[in-house]
């Protein structure tokens, strides 16, 4: 940040503003002209609570932040891509990654057909909630314990990686027992007991934007994450809630380049929740290979019309089968395009 202070300051005022700096751990660098002085503040620290403090000074006329509040997750602290290895398969790196699955685990029979149908279709991770945050009480709460049992068994037929949800803080253990990814849904973003215990996880997690949270409290979320200790944090676009009723939610489609600009995690598309209609799904799913995310997160169903949540918006198995294949150019054109990256190959600190 730099704090430009008031005309003739004293040099015990630029002394005192100096040393308050210090206190949350910055070094200082000042330029000091004929009538101003402006003083440039670098390192890491508590920059919220330095600005605000700094502000208050009567001698401050004014504190302009430079960096962003989100250290760990900014592109100012690494300039290359993460890349997060799962299971065989890498994400933020030259692959697009497609999960694919029902909403919720419901059956071994259920899970076990979309499992066998999204990765002959060649979805590389399997989708399904075992915990399942759902509006009203007395709607389908999951399988829990039972329906991770099932995931891990999904994943030893197909070979598929297997991004399942966690809730609570308290579950984290468990889940991490049997899943690859650990999915945080858009209406836990800001459970921040839950990021902390995620960031002393050993598993990547797969972070959904808030129903109704900015860019900016998606990435403060994910720096939780990582300032916690985890540094694998996928970013999803999953639609915000505004006033459009046509589709479920409204997909912020230009938070993902936005995204890419701001950080270098990776940044998936959810456009089933982003759209809430099946219909919706393959125009949607293009758009996010063409704007540049990373991969694909999408509900399929077996029997959409039986799914005992979210059958309206999810795709069966010959849909699917037939949206990776019209995704198929577009994913080569977004392959030509990452390997002609600059610094692709390498994430430099
Ligand atoms: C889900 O992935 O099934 C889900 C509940 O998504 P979201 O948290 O984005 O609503
Ligand atoms: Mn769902």
């Amino acid at each position: 940040m730099i704090i430009s202070m008031k005309l003739h300051s004293t040099r015990e005022q630029i002394d005192e503003v100096r040393k308050q700096v210090e206190q949350f751990g910055y070094k200082v660098h000042s330029i000091e002209g004929e009538e101003r002085v402006v003083i440039g503040v670098v390192g890491i620290g508590d920059v919220t609570a330095c600005l605000e403090s700094v502000e208050a000074m009567p001698q401050v006329e004014k504190v302009v932040p430079i960096s962003a509040p989100y250290k760990f997750v900014s592109k100012e602290f690494r300039k290359g891509r993460t890349r997060i290895k799962i299971n065989g398969t890498e994400i933020g790196g030259d692959e697009f990654i497609v999960m694919a699955g029902p909403c919720s685990v419901e059956s071994e029979k259920q899970i076990m057909q979309a499992a066998e149908g999204v990765a002959a279709a060649g979805a590389k991770m399997l989708r399904g909630g075992a915990f399942k945050p759902r509006t009203s009480p007395y709607d389908f709460q999951g399988m829990e314990e039972e329906g991770l049992k099932l995931l891990k068994k999904a994943r030893e037929l197909t070979g598929l990686a297997i991004v399942t949800e966690v809730m609570s803080d308290r579950d984290v253990d468990l889940i991490a027992q049997y899943a690859d990814v650990m999915q945080v849904g858009a209406r836990n973003m800001q459970n921040f007991m839950l990021l902390k215990a995620l960031g002393k996880c050993r598993r990547p997690v797969l972070l959904k934007r808030g129903l109704s949270s900015t860019v900016k409290e998606l990435l403060m979320s994910a720096e939780y994450i990582v300032a916690h200790g985890n540094p694998d944090v996928i970013l999803c676009e999953r639609g915000i809630r505004t006033f459009e009723t046509v589709t479920r939610n409204t997909c912020d489609i230009a938070a993902i380049p936005a995204l890419n600009e701001l950080t270098h995690l990776p940044v998936i598309l959810d456009p089933s929740h982003a759209t809430g209609k099946r219909s919706l799904v393959p125009a949607l799913s293009r758009a996010g290979v063409a704007i540049g995310a990373d991969g694909l997160i999408v509900e399929v169903h077996p029997a959409p019309e039986k799914a005992v949540s979210d059958g309206a918006q999810s795709l069966d198995i010959p849909q699917f089968r037939k949206l990776m294949q019209e995704l198929r150019p577009y994913m080569d054109l977004w392959q030509l395009a990452r390997k002609s990256e600059v610094g692709s190959t390498a994430a430099v600190a």
